[in-house]
């Protein structure tokens, strides 16, 4: 389990053991689902429709061999269901917020009786911003439920009569896979299910999904130029978990992300251009496009490394990135490179 993520999780659970430090507990935990969901924004924001149906771990045991698509619904179903059914005791997102059509999900159970293709060919049909309106609606749910909680409701139990409400909702399918889960769910009290699903299942299902994702960045990186067009290189970035190279679908570079149908200006120009990067540029040196945009303090380091493209050629090129890397600590190349471009290629030259 990340450390960090470990902490926070142990932390919150020793604050919300006692009545003094309780709310300060669900503030935490708050704070906590807020960070962890970020993550999983991130992932949908940035990344293209079809990572969402992929399996890169097919077959591994452990949540990593599911899909994104599937693990966001997983998380965010068995937490309606149980925010809503259990505690709350009033309707599900699915069905108040009309998710159950719009997501074109064709189940509306957790999904656990699922697995190996069926996962992949489920994932394949779902709308993923809507499944991530879902997701984002149930969160904010709960958030509210929690903190409408007291003390003294952590020790409310669920008996038999709510397993059987359970039952009925059709929403935890009776494969053996996932029946369990209502025996699991009705065994607990409320504090028992903060820990599970509120906030261990998130962080194990959230995990995964970053391994997914590293992993599916990984593949895409395999065969595409790692030489970006405004002259960086892909493979020495310091997004390289998240981004699967500028000329690739997975491309998280922030000057893509924020550009309209996110694709960087650089590439844009390039493209229209018909030239393979910014170092085949006769503008290069005066250019203020995208990356180069004189606020952005690594426009002058990527000019120096495009002019140095142009001189040296890439084999050159990603020999000097290397070297650099080896030889100083750094995330980005503004960091050795410096402020000026002939600055920089001058330091490029020199290593
Ligand atoms: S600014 Fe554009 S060209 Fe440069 S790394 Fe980012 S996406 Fe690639
Ligand atoms: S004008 Fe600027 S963004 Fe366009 S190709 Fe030339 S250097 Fe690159």
């Amino acid at each position: 389990m990340d450390k960090g993520w470990s902490e926070k999780n142990k932390e919150m659970q020793t604050l919300l053991s006692k009545e003094a430090t309780f709310k300060e507990g669900i503030e935490k935990l708050i704070a906590f689902r807020k960070e962890m969901f970020e993550q999983i924004r991130q992932i949908v924001m940035n990344y293209p429709v079809e990572a969402f149906d992929k399996m890169p771990f097919a077959g591994a045991n452990g949540y990593h061999s599911k899909t994104l698509a599937y693990s966001i619904w997983h998380i965010f179903r068995i937490e309606d269901i149980v925010a809503h059914e259990m505690i709350a005791e009033d309707q599900q997102i699915l069905f108040a917020d009309g998710f159950s059509e719009s997501i074109h999900s064709p189940i509306i159970t957790t999904g656990n009786e699922l697995s190996g293709e069926e996962i992949a060919e489920y994932s394949r049909k779902l709308d993923i911003r809507q499944l991530f309106l879902y997701a984002q609606k149930v969160m904010e749910s709960t958030d509210q439920i929690l903190l409408g909680l007291t003390y003294s409701d952590l020790k409310r139990k669920f008996g038999k009569e709510m397993a059987s409400k359970l039952e009925n909702t059709g929403c935890i399918s009776e494969d053996e896979k996932a029946f369990w889960l209502i025996d699991y769910w009705c065994g607990k009290d409320v504090r028992g299910l903060i820990k599970m699903p509120f906030s261990r299942h998130w962080i194990m299902h959230i995990e995964a999904m970053r391994r997914i994702k590293n992993k599916l960045c990984q593949l895409a990186r395999k065969g595409a130029d790692p030489t970006a067009y405004c002259g960086l290189s892909c493979n020495h970035c310091f997004l390289g978990e998240w981004c699967g190279g500028c000329r690739t679908a997975y491309n998280v570079c922030s000057f893509a992300t924020c550009s309209p149908d996110g694709i960087c200006p650089n590439a844009v120009c390039c493209r229209e251009k018909g030239i393979d990067g910014c170092y085949e540029c006769d503008m290069i040196e005066s250019c203020e496009k995208g990356f180069y945009i004189p606020t952005n303090d690594g426009a002058n380091a990527a000019k120096a490394q495009a002019l140095y493209i142009r001189k040296y050629g890439k084999k050159e090129f990603f020999g000097v990135q290397d070297r650099l890397h080896e030889k100083y600590d750094f995330s980005k190349t503004q960091e050795i490179l410096g402020q000026d471009y002939k600055e920089g290629l001058r330091i490029l030259e020199e290593n």
